[in-house]
């Protein structure tokens, strides 16, 4: 029996995996769920998988939670802060750790859980952007397993050789291709694009998602993220990745070969798949999803990706060739760019423009021998000055 630890349980990966979870009690208990601020939601969630814990970020939340279970018998214990969510990452009877909370608030327990030689199930794709080099060096010392979740990365690690992390050119890869469904602005003409709303922005054309990644695919920085986050998963540049928009998201993205061979994984837009493939590799276990209709799909599009229309995806590129501390300030005042959108404090691409103000005034530094302390530091800078951008477009 497996025991498994949801950060991010109340959350759109969060719901799913435990949707997966419960389809195998055979094989997995969930040991520890964790949110930030929704008792309510998490209280409902002890109560169908009785967890040895509950941790809420929030204090008073989490005294919230407490009265809510008060009455459960065998009543999870409760913990609170960053302290908590470190805490359950990383008990000796947790095999497995979802990484499913959003933002670079993931970062401190997705980091305790690689440290601490877990199976790591990576959805929080914004601590791979913040701090690649200290996750990855964490995974390799402690002997951790990183799998990614994230639907593209996902379908990559299916479509490599098992020993790809010898290096993707001594495995005969000559690209990976990234494919995005261009969210749901990919045909308006772009003189509306200020006139965009969180709802809009929010109603992604064909995945169902946590708002702050919806916005991020309106505005392809989840793309470009998604490019950083390869670079690392799989020890390569920019160079090898290419995006390529495929509106459909049928094909969940491909591996190109120097034989000329390309290999894809296809499927239904459902995150249940790459969460039950990485919960169960290398065994295959059922999902809860539908089976793929390759008739009722009938087609598969393709497209170059429009880096004009998408200035996000353009700054991602340009941080990620960057590298030094360039995409950890890319992501914070991406942060906080979305969040004064989903506030109307600034218009939709009023979120590039907070972005590459940032960039502009924070000077790139190396991160060579950098710890989390700095990272953190760094994140927090960024934070300020993309808030003191969006008081400036606000105002
Ligand atoms: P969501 O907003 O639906 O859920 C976020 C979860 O994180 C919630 O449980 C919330 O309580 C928790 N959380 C939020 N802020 C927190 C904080 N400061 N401290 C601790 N916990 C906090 O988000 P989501 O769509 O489930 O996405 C989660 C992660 O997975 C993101 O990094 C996203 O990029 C990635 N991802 C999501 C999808 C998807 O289909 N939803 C697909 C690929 C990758
Ligand atoms: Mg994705």
């Amino acid at each position: 029996m497996i025991g498994v630890t949801v950060l991010g349980a109340t959350g759109s990966i969060g719901v799913s995996t435990l949707d997966v979870l419960a389809r195998h009690p055979d094989r997995f208990r969930a040991v520890a769920l964790t949110a930030n601020t929704d008792a309510e939601r998490l209280a409902e969630q002890c109560r169908r998988h009785r967890p040895r814990y509950a941790v809420m970020v929030d204090p008073e939340a989490a005294r919230r939670l407490g009265e809510l279970l008060a009455d459960m018998p065998g009543r999870p214990e409760i913990l609170t802060g960053v302290e908590g969510l470190e805490q359950v990452s990383a008990l000796p009877e947790v095999g497995y750790v979802m990484a499913a909370i959003v933002g670079a608030a993931g970062l401190r327990p997705t980091l305790a859980a690689a440290r601490a030689g877990k199976r790591v199930l990576l959805a929080n794709k914004e601590s791979l952007v913040v701090a690649g080099a200290l996750l990855m060096q964490a995974v390799a010392d402690s002997g951790a397993e990183l799998l990614p979740i994230d639907s593209e990365h996902n379908a990559i690690f299916q479509c490599l050789p098992p020993n790809f992390s010898d290096g993707l050119e001594r495995v005969g890869v000559r690209r990976i291709l990234l494919t995005a469904s261009g969210g749901p602005f990919r045909d308006w003409p772009l003189e509306r694009l200020s006139s965009v709303t969180p709802e809009q922005a929010c109603a992604h054309p064909t995945w169902d998602m946590g708002r702050k990644i919806s916005v991020d695919s309106a505005t392809m920085m989840n793309k470009g993220l998604e490019v950083i986050e390869a670079c690392w998963l799989f020890g390569t540049d920019t160079d090898h990745v290419q995006v390529v928009v495929h509106p459909q998201s049928v094909i969940h993205s491909l591996v190109q070969y120097e034989d000329g061979s390309v290999l894809a994984q296809l499927g239904n837009p459902d995150m249940r798949t790459p969460i039950a493939h990485a919960m169960g590799w290398p065994e295959r276990i059922d999902s809860g999803v539908t089976p793929l209709d390759l008739f009722a799909v009938a087609r598969l599009d393709f497209q170059e990706p429009d880096f004009a229309r998408f200035p996000c995806l353009r700054l991602a590129f340009e941080s990620a060739r960057a590298g030094g501390t360039a995409p950890a300030v890319l992501n914070a005042a991406n942060e906080i760019a979305v969040a004064a959108f989903l506030e109307r404090r600034i218009d939709f691409p009023g979120i590039a423009a907070v972005v590459e103000g940032t960039l502009e005034a924070l000077p790139r530094e190396s991160v060579e021998g950098q710890g989390l302390e700095f990272l953190l530091d760094v994140d927090r800078r960024a934070r300020e000055q993309a808030e003191r951008l969006v008081q400036a477009q606000a105002g």
